[in-house]
């Protein structure tokens, strides 16, 4: 059976070092996988254990695209700049004011954003699964 690299789709010769994807069940060399030696070695064991974790980078552009995880670093900076502005006026006032009721809105907008975005990644990760319907 011919074996390749699902990322550089050369044939991988087993006495180099390579690293098991699990998404797409095919030996990846170490130069194509982004993991260092360290990495590499950690994840082989864990292979062997039948625990290994890495996916390569074409398996996680089709199930996870980056600039989702890049949204929801934003959304949480900016949910984070929004918490500290409210603890802000929380020392300022002792009175609820018209400011604080719109920034109390707007962080639980922000939250209720970022709760989607994490359960759209939360169904990206696990599509292996099928929904009952
Ligand atoms: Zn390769
Ligand atoms: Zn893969």
């Amino acid at each position: 059976m011919a074996h390749g690299c699902t990322v550089c789709l050369l044939k991988v010769d087993r006495k180099e070092n390579s690293v098991f994807c699990i998404k797409c069940k095919k030996w990846i060399h170490q130069i194509c996988s982004g993991l260092n030696e360290e990495q590499i070695s950690a994840e082989k064991s864990l292979h062997q254990k039948n625990e290994g974790s890495y996916s390569c980078s074409k398996c996680n552009i089709t199930s996870k695209p980056t600039n989702h995880s890049q949204s929801d670093n934003l959304i949480l900076e900016k949910l984070n700049q929004l918490a500290a502005e409210v603890n802000e006026i929380k020392q300022t006032t002792s009175k609820t004011s018209s400011k604080f009721e719109t920034v109390i809105d707007e962080v639980h907008t922000l939250k209720n954003v970022l709760k989607k975005f994490q359960i759209y990644q939360m169904i990206s990760n696990s599509s292996s699964l099928n929904c009952p319907s």
